[in-house]
C-alpha cells in the first residue's frame, strides 16, 4: 500500500452494480474502502470483506481525501453531494463523479465544487462492471491535470485503462455520449433484427453467429471513415449511399410487412435520402454525419 495517505483510502458513493464492483475492486487492490448508499443494506457483502459502512454521505466523505461517486445520473449526485453537511465534509478534499450524463451537468456540478472548495474530476467508465478490477476497464477522465496525477495512482487500482482526454471537465461525459450513442444504436439495430429475424422463423441463435460478422466489420469501418470525415471526403466508392439507401428501404418494407416498427431505419433512410437530395448521392453513407451536424 503507498505511504501518501490520500492513496491508501478510498470512499465509494453509490453501491449499484457499478458501485459495488468499484468498490470491490478497490477492496481488493488493499486500500481502505468507506461506502456509503442512499438504501442502507446494500453494503453487507462489502462489509464483509473489509470496507467500512458509513451511517451517512457526510460521514463517509470524511473518511478519504479520495469520494468516488458512481450512481444513476447526476440529479442522484446532486442529491448525495449537495446539501450543507456533505459539501462542508468535502471541503479540502476530491471528488471523481465516475456517473454517466451530459457535459453541462459535469460543467455545473464542477462550478459548484469550486465555490465550496472542492476538487473536482469528472469519468466514464465505458466497460461493464465484469471488467471492473482486470485489464479490460476502460475508463476516461476530464479536469484539472494535477489533480488527476495526484489521485491517478489510486484510480488505476481499478485496473483497465485510464485516459485523461484533457482538462475542460465535459470532455469525458462528451465522450462517453458519443460513445453511447454508438452502442445504443447497435443495441437497437440487434434488437429489431432479433425481431424481424423471429417474423421470419430465424432464431436469435441461428442469426448470432452472422451478426457477429456484421459487428466485425465495423472497428475497421471507424478507422477508415474517420479519416474521411476529417480530410471531408466521404467517399462512396464501393458503396455509394444511394445504394446503402436502397438497402434501408428493404429492411423498412420487410419490417412492416411483418407488423414490425420501423421507425428507426426509416429515420436513416430520411437522413441518406436528404443527403442524396443535397446531391451527395456518388459520396459515402458518412456524409450524413456531416448533414445532421449543420446547424
Ligand atoms: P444504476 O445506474 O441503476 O445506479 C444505481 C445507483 O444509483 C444506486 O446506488 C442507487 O441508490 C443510486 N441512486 C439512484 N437514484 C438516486 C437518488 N435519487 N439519490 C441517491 N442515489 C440514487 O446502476 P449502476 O451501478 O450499474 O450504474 C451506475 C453508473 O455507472 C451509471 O451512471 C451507469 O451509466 C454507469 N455505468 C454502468 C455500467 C454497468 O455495466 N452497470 C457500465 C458503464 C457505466 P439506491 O440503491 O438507493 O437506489
Amino acid at each position: 500500500m503507498s505511504s501518501h495517505p490520500e492513496q491508501s483510502a478510498v470512499t465509494v458513493l453509490g453501491l449499484g452494480p457499478m458501485g459495488r464492483a468499484l468498490a470491490g475492486a478497490f477492496l481488493d487492490a488493499g486500500l481502505t474502502v468507506t461506502v456509503w448508499n442512499r438504501t442502507p443494506g446494500r453494503d453487507a457483502a462489502l462489509v464483509d470483506r473489509g470496507a467500512v459502512g458509513a451511517g451517512s454521505a457526510a460521514e463517509a466523505v470524511a473518511a478519504s481525501d479520495l469520494t468516488v461517486v458512481c450512481v444513476v445520473n447526476y440529479d442522484a449526485v446532486d442529491a448525495i453531494l449537495r446539501t450543507d453537511a456533505v459539501a462542508a465534509a468535502l471541503k479540502g478534499r476530491t471528488v471523481v463523479n465516475l456517473t454517466a450524463d451530459t457535459p453541462e451537468r459535469a460543467r455545473d456540478l464542477d462550478r459548484w465544487a469550486a465555490e465550496h472548495g472542492i476538487g473536482y474530476l469528472d469519468g466514464a467508465i465505458m466497460t461493464p462492471t465484469t471488467t471492473i478490477g482486470t485489464p479490460d476497464g476502460v475508463f476516461i477522465h476530464s479536469g484539472p491535470s494535477d489533480l488527476h496525477q495526484q489521485y491517478r495512482p489510486v484510480l488505476e487500482r481499478l485496473g483497465g485503462t485510464h485516459t485523461h482526454l484533457g482538462e475542460e471537465i465535459g470532455r469525458a461525459a462528451a465522450y462517453d455520449i458519443a460513445l453511447l450513442d454508438i452502442f445504443w444504436t447497435s443495441m437497437a439495430g440487434w434488437a429489431h433484427a432479433l425481431a424481424v429475424a423471429k417474423a421470419e422463423g430465424i432464431g436469435a441463435r441461428e442469426l448470432a453467429p452472422f451478426a457477429v460478422g456484421i459487428g466485425a466489420i465495423l472497428p475497421p469501418l471507424f478507422e477508415q471513415t474517420a479519416a474521411e470525415v476529417a480530410d471531408g471526403s466521404y467517399s462512396g466508392e464501393g458503396n455509394p449511399i444511394t445504394s446503402a439507401a436502397s438497402t434501408m428501404a428493404h429492411v423498412v418494407h420487410a419490417s412492416e410487412a411483418h407488423g414490425i416498427d420501423a421507425g428507426v431505419m426509416r429515420a436513416v433512410e430520411g437522413w441518406a435520402r436528404r443527403t442524396i437530395g443535397l446531391g451527395h448521392g456518388t459520396d459515402g453513407f458518412l456524409r450524413v454525419a456531416e448533414l445532421l451536424g449543420r446547424r
